[in-house]
């Protein structure tokens, strides 16, 4: 098995457990095996990244924030997944490629980016599709830099604003200031929005923000911070209305109970267009429960 030195006293994110992940887990989790739940054509992405065929995405184990929320906690806070070495993970980038794949996704993957970096070294000028890194936000901008000529399209999450929220829900009271600096280095990164003649996303980066109950004021400072921050022909902002309050979600937060209103979404998306914020909304009548996978190994066995 190769051995990567970042595993051994874990700083990849910023929970900086400095654990040696061959011995034990972190926060997030995992160990130093790398775990995968499933490698499919993805349909329900942005129309952008799914595009005619789907994303080629790939969706890892485990994960640095474990909201009380989550929405794939199956994978993230219970760890369902299967062992994958980066040599293996390498193929399965070139697999999704050959079945058409439109783009490799990497969800929620920074807790494994020693082999994410070695499975890119080894089949990236294989791939002749963008890769993109989708993420919830509570990043190092070290730790991003660090993928730098890696990465085409970012994909984060700017979940919170308030730390009182980030750390009721997330236990991460620094969530807004990780994430705005990780999101600052993206977009320094892959530059302005690029398409190819399709309309598919080459180069860019499109910042996702979850409407959650009783929050929709948390989303009106976050939407500020990237208008007065970042610059329209280099960010797109999805704003998601698929808040989904799974049984598993704590009575210690009722507030969560629910699905947001149309009110609250639509007060939201209003102060996007004010702001003159472009990118996508979601239908918040559609069935929420068609966004969300069914992990089941596809694609890693
Ligand atoms: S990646 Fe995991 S083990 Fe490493 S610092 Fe983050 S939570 Fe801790």
């Amino acid at each position: 098995m190769t051995m990567f030195d970042d595993y051994i006293s874990c700083r990849l994110c910023p929970r900086k457990c400095g654990v040696n992940r061959y011995e034990t887990t972190g926060y997030c989790g995992m160990s130093a095996e790398l775990k995968a739940a499933k490698a499919s054509l993805h349909q329900w992405e942005e129309p952008c990244i799914s595009c005619e065929n789907g994303a080629g995405t790939v969706f890892f184990s485990g994960c640095s924030l474990r909201c009380v929320y989550c929405q794939n906690s199956e994978i993230s806070n219970n760890g369902y997944g299967m062992a994958v070495t980066a040599e293996k993970l390498g193929e399965i980038f070139l697999q999704l490629q050959d079945r058409g794949a439109e783009n490799i996704e990497l969800v929620t993957a920074t807790h494994f980016l020693p082999h994410i970096i070695s499975a890119l070294d080894r089949v990236k000028s294989q791939l002749k599709i963008p890769v993109v890194y989708n993420c919830g936000g509570y990043e190092l901008r070290e730790t991003i830099k660090r993928l730098d000529g890696y990465i085409d399209v970012y994909l984060p999450d700017i979940k919170y604003f308030s730390a009182d929220i980030s750390r009721k829900y997330s236990s991460a009271p620094d969530y807004f200031q990780q994430a705005t600096d990780a999101v600052t280095e993206m977009i320094e990164q892959v530059g302005k929005l690029k398409y190819d003649d399709k309309g598919k996303l080459l180069k860019g980066t499109i910042i996702r923000h979850l409407v959650l109950p009783n929050c929709r004021h948390d989303s009106m400072r976050i939407l500020d911070w990237i208008a007065e921050n970042t610059s329209s022909d280099s960010r797109l902002v999805s704003i998601m209305s698929q808040y989904t309050p799974f049984d598993f979600i704590s009575s210690d937060y009722p507030e969560l109970k629910r699905r947001i209103t149309k009110m609250e979404y639509n007060s939201v998306v209003r102060y996007a267009e004010n702001l003159g914020i472009k990118g996508f909304t979601q239908d918040i009548t559609s069935a929420r429960e068609e966004y969300l996978p069914h992990f089941d190994l596809e694609g890693i066995i």
